[in-house]
């Protein structure tokens, strides 16, 4: 590997790293312009040269780079990532045991120490995604221990660093044998479609499991559930399996169609039975209101940032005018599912959206309970950015 680069970090950020924060940013460093080239291994180091960690850079959308080790003699090679890797893998040893799921994270980025980088497992396939060309320069240390640590059908990769959005190559198949698309993954009983082949998005948001459970076993009974930004249908496949007199799942996407009865049809769920619509939710709300619908459920999971033809939505910016329409299309006592997945506000925010929403709509709600990212997507104290879900059961009160 190449040289290892020495950077400075500024006063005012020295105890930051210490205590365990884990990215590496442009403003915490003196001489940042030292580091050009992605993998290279960094030693962050204070005013007095006195070694804080060490790390490595690649440029992400959330910043340069991650700490690896904050133990100077500690050497980043195969075997640092494989004494990673086998904590990641102990640490979800219960999913690896429970029959009814096998889709789940193995590798959360900095939570498990490894930022830059996620790992799933989706009924014996692995799917690695590269955050930055940086941690795809280990790539060969990390496919070995892999490999050497997991049986496995196949490993797959995406390189989500790649500006064109093409993540999706021929040699994107790493290891194993090809698999045929879609697999089939089980979770809590239930069943999704999964593509690795197909892009960034492979039909199921793993993430969302705990919410998805806790409607179908708690919430869906007997409602009349909409289910907005919608996708493959998952929240909306897991209502009707919880009883839902009926589901109408929205999305703008003309591939959410096809996906959604795909997903419906595996789970033995007459999709002629559900309504599925392809359009932008915010037209939907408006005919929704002109047609004076009301839904005893209404799920809202947007993405963190959306450009349709018209609109342009920034849940930090527009997650309370979601909200406010989605209120006003709700029944007394209804529940408005509000999912975020968005890292640059709170709960402490997101639930004065919530507030400022029902407020201005001159309405009453109750928190009903709340939900953030399940065990599998292991986060640290140290990295609080890192435990992005936030999802609220708001009860929209007479
Ligand atoms: N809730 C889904 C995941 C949502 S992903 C799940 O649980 O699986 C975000 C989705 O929002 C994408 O499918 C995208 O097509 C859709 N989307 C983005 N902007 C939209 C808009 N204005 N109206 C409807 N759907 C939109």
């Amino acid at each position: 590997m190449k040289k290892d680069v020495t950077l400075t970090v500024k006063g005012k950020f020295v105890n930051k790293y210490k205590s365990g924060y884990p990215l590496i940013s442009k403003e915490a460093i003196i001489n940042f312009n030292e580091v050009t080239e992605e993998g290279t291994i960094i030693r962050l180091v204070d005013e007095k040269n006195k070694f804080i960690a060490k790390g490595y850079f690649g440029k992400q959308n959330k910043g340069y780079g991650w700490v690896f080790s904050r133990n100077e003699k500690e050497q980043i090679d195969q075997s640092f990532f494989e004494n990673k890797l086998r904590a990641a893998i102990n640490y979800r040893e219960s999913f690896f045991n429970n029959p009814d799921t096998n889709a789940f994270r193995i590798v959360n980025g900095e939570g498990d120490g490894l930022g830059g980088l996620t790992i799933e497992y989706f009924d014996g396939y692995y799917l690695i995604n590269w955050y930055s060309k940086g941690i795809y320069r280990f790539r060969e240390y990390i496919i070995n221990a892999l490999k050497g640590l997991v049986e496995f059908k196949a490993i797959y990769q995406k390189k989500r660093f790649d500006v064109s959005g093409k993540y999706i190559e021929d040699d994107d198949f790493v290891a194993g044998e090809r698999g045929t698309f879609p697999i089939i993954v089980k979770e809590n009983g239930e069943h999704f479609a999964v593509y690795l082949n197909e892009g960034a998005m492979v039909g199921i948001f793993l993430d969302q499991r705990d919410v998805r459970k806790r409607i179908r076993d708690s919430y869906a009974n007997g409602k009349n559930v909409l289910n907005t930004f919608s996708y493959t249908g998952a929240f909306s496949v897991f209502a009707v399996l919880g009883g839902a007199a009926k589901t109408t799942s929205v999305d703008l996407a003309n591939r959410s169609l096809g996906k959604t009865i795909e997903q419906f049809s595996l789970n033995g769920i007459d999709y002629d039975s559900q309504d599925i619509i392809v359009e932008d939710v915010f037209h939907y709300f408006k005919y929704a209101v002109k047609k004076q619908l009301k839904f005893e459920m209404v799920i809202l999971d947007p993405p963190s940032f959306a450009r349709s033809k018209k609109i342009v939505f920034s849940a930090e910016k527009d997650y309370k005018n979601l909200l406010k329409e989605a209120i006003s299309i709700t029944a007394d006592n209804g529940i408005i599912v509000a999912s975020t997945n968005s890292s640059s506000f709170n709960m402490k925010k997101f639930k004065s959206f919530i507030d400022q929403a029902f407020k201005e709509t001159k309405r009453k709600y109750q928190l009903v309970e709340e939900f953030s990212l399940p065990k599998d997507f292991k986060t640290i104290k140290e990295y609080p950015e890192g435990s992005y879900l936030k999802v609220v059961f708001i009860k929209n009160l007479p």
